[in-house]
């Protein structure tokens, strides 16, 4: 049942003045759900619980906080058709997605569990004392990752279970020993309500502190505002646009103690198509790319939005079956109006630049909020001179540039912003024979693909999903994998300190058995 209220912490809680609903746009009318926005009271509520349940849960074990993961995984599961059912029509995106990233959401909640029964991931370091060193004795010495205290998440809307109220983000800070504060994001308030009430019932059962989970919602930027300057957050993540990624990034960094703010921002993942890729498979890629252009909408932050190509009749034949088959496939419904009319404006933008063609187009009259797909081509000296062609275009939308040569093709990767993927389509040989462009397109990214799509974000700990700004704030981080742990936490070393009260991950002992490097070695043996 959805109360459209806010989680402070275990309390529903309604006392704003401002209300909204949530949109169906596949019927194009708001849904039934109507919801309280987060007052001023309500935030400073969630963020003093936090404050107080950081104290008590940042000293939980792994295993006890791997058990909360667990029981939010399965308290999800637990809401059964209803969430599906929600989430469909919140965001018209169809039942088998929905089920897929519901799966996703709890693979991604037991992958934490896991890390932390392990228990090695806080990086455990000791370099013992030397009493009797010349000239002179040096003291004890033992480091490991800490926890950072209360995060505030943004939920994202692309991914309304995945990134957002038990998302990527929320299980790494929980697995961190972190509270969150998740702000809600309004076009599936109604999702994130059911997550946050799963979320809330696993830590009753599992006996986490209260404050230790906050939902609240909002309508408009005010109340993730609040959240970012409020003293007692310490940490931000954020997906969604550049504008409102560094918006945030930008009053993080302007608060008397600047926190980090971790957030996931726009790609056009360039695909770089050497000549042996045409020849041999131009037709396949084509067809494989059309499809990958065409997914969830285009709505994907790897979403292929810029395809480099060396001119030549191969990439012309390339360019007319992509362009063929991307226009057999449907229409597919956006996420929400606002998405959607983005995505028409931007798209109208870069179809009026000069010099640019269309390959494909949709034309046919569609039903409201469906993404009308478009692919344009344009050549590398014109895309090279006009910087309005290298933004992304959020939808199912993409430009094949036809490069002169090799030497501009590497120019023009040169010259793009950072990117969350690139992609090399060719054989090995011209790995070798094109290094140079290779290595620029590797400077320019966070993974880089080699005969494949940039869709498909697998969830293991190799994997990379940040960038080079714009793609993300600092590219040192992943906002996938468990990887995306290391953004909640930060290294404190302890001198000299009495052996049993250090934590258990740097006592002689070893009690949790995990590998540690001890005077530079890696061994999971006591002291
Ligand atoms: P968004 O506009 O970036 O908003 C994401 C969240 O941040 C929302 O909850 C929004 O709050 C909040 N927000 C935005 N600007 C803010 C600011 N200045 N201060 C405080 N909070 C702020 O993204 P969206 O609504 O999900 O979609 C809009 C566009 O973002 C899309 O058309 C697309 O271009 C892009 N997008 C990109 C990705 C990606 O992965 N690259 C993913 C999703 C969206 P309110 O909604 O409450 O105002």
């Amino acid at each position: 049942m959805i109360s459209g209220a806010n989680y402070i912490g275990t309390k529903l809680s309604k006392k704003g003045d401002k209300q909204f609903n949530t949109f169906n746009p596949k019927l194009n009318i708001p849904t039934e759900w109507t919801f309280q926005e987060a007052n001023e009271e309500e935030i400073n509520d969630a963020a003093s619980l936090a404050k107080t349940a950081f104290t008590i849960y940042r000293e939980f074990s792994g295993k006890r906080k791997a058990t909360f993961l667990r029981a939010i995984a399965e308290e999800i599961e637990n809401l059964g058709d209803e969430l599906i059912q929600v989430y469909t029509q919140e965001s018209g995106l169809p039942e088998g997605r929905a089920i897929g990233e519901r799966g996703r959401t709890m693979g991604q909640l037991r992958a934490f569990a896991a890390l932390l029964e392990e228990g090695s991931w806080v990086e455990a370091s000791i370099d013992p004392a030397q009493p009797n060193r010349q000239p002179m004795p040096k003291v004890d010495l033992r480091k490991m990752l800490c926890p950072v205290g209360p995060i505030v998440v943004f939920g994202s809307s692309n991914f309304p279970l995945a990134f957002s109220t038990a998302g990527g983000d929320t299980a790494s800070a929980f697995a961190s020993g972190c509270p969150v504060i998740v702000k809600s994001h309004p076009m599936h308030a109604g999702t994130g309500e059911l997550v946050a009430s799963a979320i809330i019932k696993a830590a009753a059962k599992t006996e986490m502190p209260n404050g230790v989970f906050s939902n609240l919602n909002s309508s408009g930027i005010e109340v993730g505002q609040h959240l970012v300057t409020h003293p007692a957050v310490k940490g931000v993540g954020f997906t969604g646009s550049i504008k409102g990624g560094t918006a945030l990034y930008r009053l993080a960094n302007e608060r008397p103690d600047p926190i980090p703010v971790f957030a996931e921002m726009g790609s056009v993942n360039p695909i770089v198509v050497f000549p042996s890729a045409l020849t041999e498979k131009g037709d396949e890629w084509a067809k494989q790319y059309a499809g990958s252009i065409m997914l969830g909408a285009g709505q994907f932050c790897t979403n292929p939005g810029l395809i480099l190509g060396i001119k030549s009749t191969s990439l012309d034949g390339f360019i007319a079956t992509l362009g063929a088959e991307i226009g057999t496939l449907e229409p597919i419904c956006m996420l929400h109006p606002n998405i959607h009319s983005n995505y028409e404006k931007a798209k109208q933008e870069l179809s009026a630049q000069t010099s640019v063609d269309t390959v494909a187009d949709y034309n046919t009259v569609v039903a409201p909020n469906m993404a009308q797909q478009r692919v344009l081509t344009v050549n590398g000296t014109n895309f090279l001179k006009n910087t309005k062609l290298h933004q992304e275009v959020f939808g199912p939308f993409s430009i094949i540039v036809r490069c002169s040569d090799a030497s501009e093709m590497e120019a023009i990767l040169a010259k793009l912003e950072g990117q969350l993927t690139g992609t090399v389509l060719g054989n090995e040989n011209e790995l070798k024979k094109y290094k140079t462009i290779v290595d620029t397109l590797q400077d320019k990214v966070g993974r880089i693909i080699f005969n494949g799509v940039p869709t498909g974000v697998e969830v293991c700990p190799s994997m990379q999903h940040g960038g080079p700004f714009p793609a993300a704030t600092d590219s040192r981080f992943t906002s996938v994998g468990t990887g995306a742990i290391r953004r909640w936490v930060r290294p404190v070393s302890f001198q000299n300190w009495p052996n049993e009260w250090l934590p258990e991950a740097l006592q002689n002992k070893n009690p949790l058995g995990i590998t540690r490097v001890v005077d530079g070695s890696h061994t999971s043996n006591a002291l």
